[in-house]
């Protein structure tokens, strides 16, 4: 399984964010090409007018806006957007080639159309699908073309494409948005190599549902509930901030959470019960060898590779199990309300404002909840298998 390897490794594309952060990766492009006939290029080229809106959006036909719309309000620290697509945020699968598919694309969609209608997104989601080993380098161009005009500037559209160029058949999937292009939607990039491993095609659908849920935390992430409107922080645009902090663990130890109960509840050749053991043991090989003050806490902004595993995933996905453990409320909170209320209190405390969001959700002290779970994950492997929940429990949990 590559799981790995793909899951994390983050690179970004020229263009897109150099910053450091990333769970949320941005690798890739977007924009509508549904069938390989891409109408789409056109778009954010011309019309140098302002916030444009798009009134005709439909995928493969252009953005919805062009350019960034003007705030509909403005407080000392942030800028609020009301988004025109906000009563029905669209989701657009542009696909490239898909005679290299053989149906995989169909499968794609249905699970992405499952993936909209079971946990709902408060933004559109732009997704791109390719098979980045044997398509041709016109789709490969588009692609990025694509993708580039979603993430970029038209001024930055040529240094982007050719930022990207050698990475072709090493790209990790992604998902996300940054602040800078909210106004058109996340970004969720997936390869074919997802879909053609040894578990089978259902299987790849987990990097689908990990992807998805990073668009979901995300644009939380901007989302002020009371007034509806998405709000970007001033000073985070001056300094070129793309996105508020989220530690690691929770940005992807969140997705690979999520992705195990998004599995379970659709009808899929897939057995999530052992890949939730395989997170376990991903987190346990990570923490082999390792010294006493081996901590989750030092994994809030770096994404280090012990022994070959990433401990932000296993041990991040092993943090919300143990929370659910805890208290079967912390389910929906792990997969809605932390997020529900992060914006706000990110405006509150932009430095430690995901700390705030976390005491408050799950009523404990962030410091007792890391010694607490370090402490459980020096436990034997049978105690800690104990806590994981049953495959109906999976199924049946609710977010709603
Ligand atoms: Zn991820």
């Amino acid at each position: 399984m590559r799981y790995l390897s793909i899951f994390l490794i983050l690179f970004f594309l020229g263009c897109a964010a150099n910053e450091e952060m990333d769970f949320s990766s941005n690798s890739l492009e977007e924009v509508s090409t549904s069938n390989s006939n891409n109408t789409s290029s056109n778009n954010s080229t011309s019309s140098s007018s302002n916030s444009v809106i798009n009134q005709n959006f439909e995928c493969g036909n252009g953005y919805y806006y062009l350019s960034r719309p003007e705030p509909s309000e403005i407080d000392d620290t942030h800028e609020y957007f009301q988004y025109g697509w906000q009563s029905s945020p669209p989701v657009c699968v542009n696909v490239y080639q898909s005679e290299l598919l053989e149906g995989r694309d169909e499968k794609l969609k249905i699970s992405m159309d499952w993936l909209k209608s079971n946990l709902q997104n408060i933004i559109p989601i732009n997704v791109f699908y390719i098979d980045q080993f044997n398509a041709s380098e016109e789709s490969k161009l588009q692609h990025d073309t694509d993708f580039c005009n979603l993430v970029g500037e038209p001024s930055e559209l040529d240094d982007c494409i050719a930022g990207n160029l050698d990475s072709w058949g090493d790209r990790s999937y992604g998902g996300g948005v940054y602040g800078r292009y909210l106004h058109k939607g996340a970004d969720l990039m997936i390869y074919d190599d997802a879909f053609v491993q040894d578990e089978g095609e259902d299987s790849g659908l987990i990097y689908l549902a990990h992807e998805y849920f990073h668009t979901f935390q995300t644009g939380h992430m901007f989302y002020f509930e009371e007034k509806q409107k998405f709000g970007i922080r001033i000073e985070d645009e001056e300094n070129g901030v793309s996105l508020p902090f989220l530690p690691i663990w929770i940005g992807e130890g969140g997705a690979d959470f999520a992705s195990i109960t998004l599995m379970a509840k659709q009808n899929l050749d897939f057995n999530h019960y052992d890949q939730a053991v395989r997170f376990l043991n991903q987190a346990r090989e990570a923490m082999r060898g390792s010294n006493p003050s081996f901590s989750l806490e030092n994994f809030e902004s770096e994404n280090t590779r012990i022994n070959d595993e990433y401990y932000a995933y296993g041990g991040g996905f092993m943090a919300h199990v143990y929370l659910w453990h805890l208290n079967q409320d912390n389910f929906k909170k792990l997969m809605i309300d932390f997020y529900s209320v992060f914006a706000e209190k990110y405006k509150l405390n932009p430095t430690d404002g995901w700390k705030d969001a976390f005491e408050e959700t799950f009523g404990l002290s962030l410091e007792d909840f890391y010694s607490d779970f370090d402490a459980f994950m020096r436990q034997d492997k049978e105690s800690q298998v104990a806590i994981i929940k049953s495959t109906e429990e999976w199924i049946n949990s609710s977010w709603n």
